[in-house]
């Protein structure tokens, strides 16, 4: 489950699509998207070798020690996607609502591909939620089981809490990217993004932002008057 079969395809010196580089380095990134699909769940991705190594978590992650919440492996994901926030059509694969829980960068003492291998990862999480170390462990190993069926557990350290402490699911519902509650995420119409129709709104009334095409990604020329958004739009976080 890598990107070969989309790097087999192109020959990247007559394209001018991107190959997707591999980046190694510590610090690599990882996102949690809430996604209210047919059941609600929380797709936790590890950035290693160039794309997002995926699991779906059905009843998200908790900070409590004790706790082992189940995570499906799903396909990987391009880098691309940790910026996705916004509805996917009726019909369409995973049809619903995505806002981006939470993002930061993740590490690992070990060699984190081997790691997955083994079916045993311990890793360390830096997010604007959720921190300290984790354990990804595989299940049914050998049995057969049509789906790949993980384990996420919190390690107990100062980022740990205890179950009288509260949920942080609950306590932090909300987009890190837009600050939006699932909910309040409108159902966007063709590539549109709920966060870049509202972005472009705001454009509208105040044109230049300053700081915004430092940090963003670079404009797409936008002829004066359209009234469609472009996709994918980045709003200041906060
Ligand atoms: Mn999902």
């Amino acid at each position: 489950m890598t990107l070969a079969p989309y790097r087999n395809k192109r020959d990247f010196s007559k394209t001018p699509e991107p190959p997707g580089r591999s980046r190694n380095k510590a610090g690599r990134r990882f996102v949690i998207q809430k996604h209210q699909a047919r059941r609600l769940h929380y797709d936790l991705r590890l950035e290693l070798g160039g794309v997002y190594k995926s699991w779906a978590i059905t009843r998200g992650p908790s900070l409590v020690p004790g706790d082992k919440r189940l995570a499906v492996r799903v396909e990987d994901h391009p880098l691309d996607y940790g910026r996705f926030e916004g509805t996917i059509p009726r019909g369409q694969y995973g049809a619903g609502t995505v806002i981006v829980w939470d993002r930061g960068t993740w590490s690992s003492t070990s060699d984190a591909a081997r790691s997955l291998a083994k079916g045993h990862l311990e890793f360390s999480l830096k997010g604007r939620k959720l921190g300290g170390r984790w354990h990804l462990v595989r299940m049914n190993v050998g049995t057969g089981a049509k789906r790949d069926n993980w384990l996420l557990i919190k390690a107990d350290d100062g980022k740990a809490r205890s179950r009288k402490d509260r949920d942080i699911l609950v306590e932090r519902p909300e987009s890190v990217k837009s600050g939006l509650l699932i909910d309040e995420v409108k159902p966007s119409r063709g590539a549109s993004t709920a966060s870049g129709r509202k972005r472009n709104m705001r454009t509208k009334t105040a044109r230049k932002e300053p700081g915004e095409s430092a940090r963003g990604r670079k404009r797409m020329p936008v002829s004066r008057g359209r009234k469609r958004a472009t996709p994918g739009r980045k709003r200041t976080s906060r």
